[in-house]
């Protein structure tokens, strides 16, 4: 009779055990993100927008390359309304803060800004590159940049003139190389972009620093001259993240890439 008893009782542990395991929310794994199990088209719209707002907002930590199933998602979202929307409200914003700092005057009020994917678009190159889901190639993209005809972030570009009228000196820190500075000049200019401050490349010494090293140490050296950063703008948050950090930065989107 007693072994009847907890024989009931054992296998009534187990259906409940069983129901409640079942009734447990399930997130994706990897290979649900990656492109394994779920097939249906409407879901990776859902599935992919999750992953991109995991990578925008650093969750995804670092990140190398777009999940196959999400490529036609980016690809969509970078050729149409939204990116072009999201960099508008975050230029918005970061124009309404700007408009809001108290200057100090005296030409040493600064606002440095990334340049790839922040003041200049190499959507041309990545929509015949794969948007990201192809490994970087350095000599094509060398190639891409020496033509120097990358549109501006319509965005970026109204900003960065707002920026200027407001009496903010404009720092330029770009990860690319000081043998690149007159293919980056002419690009800057043919996007619309002019008076700079400074134009600050990667030299010899800086070759094989994370880019957030470099960029801080750079900050870094503003400050040391007297500059006061107010803001800074990037699509990656090794352009924003390190020491020397503006009081406001700004993130612009990009699901194309990761830099560390
Ligand atoms: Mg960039």
């Amino acid at each position: 009779m007693g072994s009847t008893v907890s024989f009931l009782l054992l296998l009534f542990l187990s259906t409940i055990n069983h129901i409640s395991s079942e009734s447990i929310i399930k997130l994706p794994s990897d290979n649900d993100i990656s492109g394994g199990n779920r097939k249906v088209r409407a879901d990776d719209n859902v599935v992919c927008d999750s992953w991109r707002l995991a990578a925008e907002t650093n969750n995804a930590g670092a990140w190398n390359g777009v999940p196959a199933r999400c490529v036609k998602f980016v690809a969509e979202y970078l050729t149409g309304e939204r990116y072009r929307s999201d960099s508008e409200v975050i230029g918005k914003l970061a124009s309404e803060f700007a408009k809001r700092v108290r200057l100090e005057g005296e030409g040493r009020d600064a606002w440095v800004f990334d340049i790839d994917e922040t003041l200049l678009s190499n959507l041309p190159y990545y929509q015949d590159n794969g948007f990201g889901s192809v490994t970087f190639n350095e000599t094509s993209f060398d190639d891409w940049v020496n033509v120097a005809e990358a549109p501006a972030l319509a965005a970026s570009l109204s900003l960065y003139k707002e920026l200027q009228e407001l009496g903010f000196k404009i720092f330029l820190l770009t990860g690319r190389s000081e043998h690149q500075r007159n293919a980056t000049e002419a690009n800057l200019l043919f996007a619309g972009y002019s008076n700079w401050e400074r134009l600050i490349l990667r030299g010899s010494s800086d070759q094989g620093k994370s880019a957030t090293l470099y960029k801080s140490e750079k900050r870094a050296e503003l400050v040391e001259e007297g500059y006061t950063i107010h803001g800074s703008s990037g699509d990656q948050w090794s352009d924003l993240w390190g020491y020397a950090v503006a009081s406001r930065s700004f993130k612009l989107p990009n699901p194309m890439y990761y830099i560390p």
